[in-house]
Parts: C-alpha cells; structure tokens; sequence
C-alpha cells in the first residue's frame, strides 16, 4: 500500500475527507514536507509548477490552525496576486470545511468593506497579497500579533514583482515564534535573502530542476508570419478546446480575443485593464467551457488552475525562460498530458532557439500543422458585451465564513478547481496589488523595519553561526 496522508500524521478528519474528494495518495512534495510542516518546523521547498504545493502547505496550515480572535489572524498565506490569493483561499476552505475554518481574502482592486467585516467577525487564516495586507495593518485594521504560521507561496514571483520589501515588513509584524513555510520555483537570489534572514533552520527540500516541469507536455515551436498568428491561434483552439494564449500586452490581448469572438471562437480575457469582477467571470465562463480561450498576459500565467488546459500558445514570446516554463504549465498539470505551442515570427528565432537550449528542449523550428479546423467565421457573441455587474467573484466566497458546506464545496472542487497564481513583473497588470506597496516598498513602517541581517530573530537565538 502506497503511504496515505494519515501517514504522514495528517489528522484524520483532514486525511479522510482529502481522501474522499479524491487526493488519496499524498504527491512527492507533499511527502516530502507534510510532516516537517505538521511538526512546526520552518520549511523552504522548490518544485515545478502543478506538482501540489497548494496543498503541501495547505494540510499542515490547516490542520495547525487554531480560532482565531476578531481582527487577529492566526495564520497568513502571502501570495503575488490575486488570482492566486482566490485559489488558494477557495482550497484552505475546502481543506478546512470538516474544522469550518474560516478563510478570508485580502487583496487590492476590490473595496475594503467586506474585508473589515469578515476581520470584525474573524479569520483564522489570512490569504492575502502583500500591498493590500500592509495598507490594513497601517490602517489597524488587522493585527499580526497572534500569527503562528505565513506561508510564502510563489516567493521568487513576488521577488520578481518588487514585493520583498513588504513581505519583509509584514514578518518582522508577526508573532515573534513563527514558522515559516516558503514555496518556490526556485530557491535562488533573492528568495534566498529572505530564507537566510527569516527563517530557523528550515528544512529544505528540492524536488525538481525546474525544467522537469516540462515532463506532461508536448512543446512545439512554429515558424509563422506575424499575420498568420490568429488564424492559427483560432485553429489550434478549435482543434485542442480549451486553450489559453499568452499576449505580450493588455492591448494585443484585448484586439485577438475581439478577432477570435468574431469569427466564432468564443474568447474572454483577463490582464491588468479588467476589473477584479471582469477577471473573474472570464475565468468562470472559461472554467465552465462557455469559451474556448483564455487570451492573458502574463498576469494569467502563474498560478491559474483550470481543469484540462488542452493547450497554452505563445503568441508573442515569453520574456525569458522563466516565464515560458510558467505560462506553459498552465496545461499538462497534475499528470495530465498538454500541448504547448510557440507561434515564432523571423525576428523572434534566435532568442527561441537560445530558450529552447537553456531549458533542455529539443532544438528547431517547424512549419505550422496544416490540417487545423476553419472557424465558422460566425462572430461569436457572448462574452465581448460581458459586464462586470454580471460577474460572480469568487473571491467573494472566501470571504464568507465557510461553515461546513458540501455543496459549494463539492462545486468548487469540481468545477472550479482552481490553483490560480497569476503575475508577472511590477507591471500595470499587478497595479491594483501593489497600489499600495508601490509607495510603501521602499518605506519601512517607523521604527520597526525590516531587521537588519546579521541580528537575532524573534528571540530564537541567532539564525546561523556566525
Ligand atoms: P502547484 O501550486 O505546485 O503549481 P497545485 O497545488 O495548484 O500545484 O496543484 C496542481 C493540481 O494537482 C491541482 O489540480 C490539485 O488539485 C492537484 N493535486 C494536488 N495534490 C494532489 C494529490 N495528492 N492527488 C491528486 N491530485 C492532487
Ligand atoms: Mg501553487
């Protein structure tokens, strides 16, 4: 018999109901961290994109977490982005609903009014993006006194997005014995730092280079004009279904998601210009199989988790390495096999041929496939006229206390099976998260910045020889 969670000491209300939504048998990075986690010990893991992480660190934070007082958290995730907030917010109270967890969001781009109120009523477990939770705590709103635990999930992300800064302020706030659980892609440069400077002896696990993400994925790279790009782009999702493509900007996401609707492939999309509303009912319609695109840009390419991603395209290229691991592992997730396809102008195939060397892929362009399906050429109507109003948030279900309920549950793990991260740089698509932490970053709260490196932390004696 292969080793359960109840092996891994997980609880047995948890491991029961886990095993009964289907996670019967514990993932690698999840055997490989539950029990140092469950034992309370500080914990830093790298593994690749979809392996599981949401809920190696979302058992333990679960099972650890105890009820909270109004106002006073006793535990916090910090995540990049809000997409990513939601998800994993919508899995601790899934994880949780056996205990009723209660489980909020904290994120900018939305009002603070229903964040007060589920803060006056409590949360146990705070999900929350980093600029939105320190414009709460200097309001009062929120005290991180009582917090026992902080995930950091995606740290290298929300390196990548300039929020270190803020996420070192917010660990000097928390209660002075903490642990600390950091998730990664990777645990280099400034990931590192703040591992070297927060945490106690972790327990470190590798699970995987990052390049073995690639494993449930076909990648193909095709040479194309630059003008042939939606045709293809209509093909290929006609021929795969859901399909999710990478645009290098707002704009350019916005015009080929009005082109592929006009020809009858049903298109939404989300980026950095859209409403937290407009965000999430394009994933909806899109989890829901009400459009067969998903047009992004890189806010969309960390983190989303939608169920049976047949196909990611790069429309216009990644930026770097990174990021093409990280939009294509969109699809191909939790075991599953996907298609990757790379639309590759002239212009573009040294660079292309420079990433393809870098992450171990095979070397070459190829002409397009030519037997791809024609669109119907009938515009599509739903989702252009779409309107914000229309759109159920379903971050707003977080933010209700999440007193047993199998039947959202039972919605939410099926349908909308999420694992969303999302994010890219300090662009304008994360405006709304660092609304405040743009001005903030650089600005320790008085008095009590970030410590400084070579003290001791939280009275657990120094952190390492010296
Ligand atoms: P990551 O954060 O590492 O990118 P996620 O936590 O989003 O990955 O998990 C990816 C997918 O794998 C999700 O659909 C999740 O429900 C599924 N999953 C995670 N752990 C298990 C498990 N033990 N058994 C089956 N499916 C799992
Ligand atoms: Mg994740």
């Amino acid at each position: 018999m292969s080793t359960t969670f109840r092996d891994l000491g997980v609880p047995a209300d948890i491991a029961d109901d886990l095993a009964a939504r289907g996670f019967a048998a514990p993932y690698p990075i999840q055997l490989a961290t539950i029990m140092d986690s469950l034992a309370g010990h500080d914990v830093c893991a790298q593994a690749p994109t979809g392996s599981g992480k949401t809920l190696a660190f979302g058992i333990p934070l679960v099972a650890r977490t105890e009820q909270a007082r109004p106002r006073r958290p006793k535990a916090l995730v910090l995540a990049p982005t809000r997409e990513l907030a939601a998800q994993i917010a919508e899995e601790l109270s899934l994880i949780g609903r056996t205990r009723n967890t209660r489980v909020a969001t904290f994120y900018g781009g939305v009002g603070f009014g229903k964040q007060l109120e589920a803060l006056k009523r409590g949360v146990d477990i705070a999900v929350a993006c980093p600029g939105r939770l320190l414009d709460l705590f200097e309001q009062g709103a929120i005290r991180l006194s009582d917090v026992e635990t902080v995930v950091i999930d995606e740290a290298d992300r929300m390196a990548d997005m300039g929020f270190m800064p803020v996420v070192r302020t917010i660990l000097a706030e928390v209660r002075d014995r903490h642990q600390t659980l950091l998730f990664s892609a990777t645990l280099q440069g400034d990931v590192h730092k703040l591992i070297r400077d927060h945490q106690v002896n972790p327990r470190r696990h590798v699970l995987d280079a990052p390049t073995d993400a690639m494993g449930s994925r076909t990648h193909a790279f095709w040479r194309v004009d630059r003008a042939q790009r939606t045709n293809l782009a209509a093909g290929i999702a006609l021929a795969h279904g859901s399909t999710i493509v990478f645009c290098r900007t707002k704009h350019g996401a916005e015009r080929l998601a009005n082109q592929l609707s006009h020809v009858g492939v049903a298109a939404v999309t989300i980026h950095g210009d859209r409403s937290q509303a407009q965000r999430d009912r394009a994933l909806a319609l899109f989890q829901a199989g009400k459009a067969q695109v998903l047009v992004g840009t890189d806010v969309a390419a960390r983190g989303i988790h939608v169920d049976d991603v047949a196909c990611v395209i790069h429309f216009d290229p990644p930026e770097d390495e990174n990021t093409y691991v990280h939009r294509s592992g969109r699809t191909g997730r939790a075991g599953t096999s996907g298609k990757v396809i790379s639309l590759v102008s002239a212009d573009q195939e040294s660079a292309t041929k420079k990433m393809q060397r870098q992450l171990g892929l095979p070397l070459g362009l190829e002409m397009p496939t030519t037997n791809l399906p024609t669109p119907s050429g009938e515009p599509h109507q739903m989702e252009r006229a779409e309107s914000p109003s229309q759109g159920r948030n379903p971050s707003s279900r977080s933010l209700t206390r999440h007193r047993n309920g199998p039947d959202r549950s039972r919605s939410a793990a099926s349908s909308s099976r999420t694992g969303y991260q999302g994010g890219s740089r300090p662009s304008s698509d994360s405006q709304a998260n660092r609304s405040s932490s743009s001005t903030q970053a650089a600005r320790p709260l008085q008095g009590r910045g970030p410590r400084p490196k070579n003290s001791t932390r939280n009275g657990r004696g120094p952190k390492r020889a010296a």
